[in-house]
């Protein structure tokens, strides 16, 4: 199998990481990639945006699988443009992937699917957001409601900041706040059977202690071992299985990954918001734990094939993920420091580097080309031991600047 993988982040770099070792994929591309994704896929330089030029890749190839990575591709209509050149494709259709694109959609659709969420206003003017903040009460949550990279969310007790960050959006969702610790929940789907994959939690906020601003996401680990048994079922049941049907009755049907973000609160389990692709960075450790080929998997949901696979099979170990960040990130981040230490932290093939933001220059020197850099992973037989290796390999790396939490899945694995 010849597959294309859109994207260029370290969660197309653990997707290719992945579909490299899985013995059917013959041929790995990716567009644009960056410095790692190098290492084990032949990359291209193709506006990732541009269905055209994509579709053009793809069939220069001779693509039997296009799988899309990031949502702005997803959200542009890129799978549609290679659906209709009639190349199988992961990723959902332009109009399903306005699940993630507008939060409003999602809030509707959910409503249709009777799928328990946080109660919300979609607001247009200061005086409807002030007048939904008010009813809610404090913590307030503010949402952007389009696409901003997990960073148009605002969660705050200040009242001001809260009616500021809604006067600089076109148009928010005011929510009420939702208490209780957060999973994410991927699953696979062709637009009818779904396929749950394994819980992780990610750390959304920059610094230690949640404290700080909200990011892209700074590591994640996998399993969770506090979560309630029979989780996964019940979302599957009340989530994700609602959600795809209502999709499919409203004519956008969705197939390709679907993410819940989810809050375990005092009074029940609620989404706190899907995505329409792999969460970045809760990717590299659900990855690192698949043990079924992903190329198959992946096809299966672009072909409606779904219903005919074979049983996951998942390692009963644990995987934990750390970011280093760029200086500065998220607000200005820092690019172009030479990063040293790449190869020392795989040295001991306990853990890898997956490139987030990377790029090579012309003496092959890997130097940051943008705010999340890298996704230091390892696995172990329990999360302290996935830990301890993740955080060595981090140790033997230097970015001038960088900067990484200390405390990714500390509480798990101690617990
Ligand atoms: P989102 O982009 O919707 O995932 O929001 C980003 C982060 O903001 C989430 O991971 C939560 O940590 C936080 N958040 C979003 N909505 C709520 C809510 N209703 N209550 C509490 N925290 C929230």
């Amino acid at each position: 199998m010849k597959v294309l993988v859109i994207g260029g982040g370290a969660r197309e770099h653990a997707l290719c990481r992945s579909l490299s070792q899985d013995p059917s994929v013959t041929e790995l591309h990716c567009a644009p990639g960056n410095a790692g994704i190098a290492q084990v896929a032949t990359v291209h330089p193709v506006d990732q945006l541009d269905g055209a030029q994509v579709v053009d890749l793809a069939a220069k190839l001779g693509a039997d699988l296009v799988v899309v990575g990031p949502e702005a591709p997803l959200v542009a209509g890129v799978a549609d443009a290679v659906r209709a050149a009639g190349i199988p494709v992961f990723g959902p259709s332009g109009a399903a992937a306005q699940l993630e694109g507008s939060k409003a959609f999602a809030k509707d659709v959910m409503a249709g699917a009777g799928v328990p969420t946080a109660r919300s206003y979609v607001c247009t003017t200061p005086e409807e957001a002030a007048e939904a903040l008010d009813a809610f009460g404090a913590p307030y949550v503010v949402k952007d409601d389009g696409l901003a990279a997990g960073k148009g969310v605002v969660v705050t007790s200040d009242r001001a900041a809260a009616l500021a960050h809604a006067a600089s959006c076109e148009r928010v969702v005011i929510e009420e706040y939702l208490d209780g610790p957060e999973v994410s929940l991927f699953a696979i789907t062709d637009g009818t059977t779904v396929l749950p994959l394994q819980p992780a939690q990610d750390f959304k906020r920059a610094l230690d202690g949640d404290e700080g601003p909200n990011t892209g996401g700074m590591g994640a680990y996998s399993p969770l071992p506090w979560a309630p048994a029979g989780l996964v079922q019940e979302v599957l049941d009340t989530v994700l299985q609602p959600t795809v049907d209502e999709l499919r009755r409203r004519g956008t049907e969705f197939s390709g990954l679907l993410y819940a973000g989810l809050a375990l609160t005092s009074r029940g389990t609620r989404v706190i918001e899907f995505n329409a692709r792999f969460g970045d960075p809760e990717t590299q450790v659900v990855l690192a734990r698949l043990r079924t080929p992903l190329a198959g998997v992946l096809l299966a949901s672009a072909t409606g094939t779904l219903d005919q696979l074979e049983p996951l099979r998942w390692d009963e170990g644990a995987a934990v993920t750390v970011v280093v960040a760029s200086e500065g990130y998220p607000a200005a981040p820092r690019t172009g420091d030479p990063i040293e230490g790449l190869a020392e932290a795989e040295a001991d093939g306990t853990a890898y580097v997956l490139h987030a933001g990377t790029k090579a220059d012309q003496d092959g020197r890997v130097l940051s080309a943008g705010g999340r850099v890298l996704s230091v992973t390892a696995t172990g037989a329990d999360l302290a031991e996935a830990r301890e290796r993740a955080y060595a390999a981090v140790d033997r790396i230097s970015l001038k600047g960088g900067q990484h939490r200390t405390d990714i899945a500390l509480k798990a694995a101690t617990a």
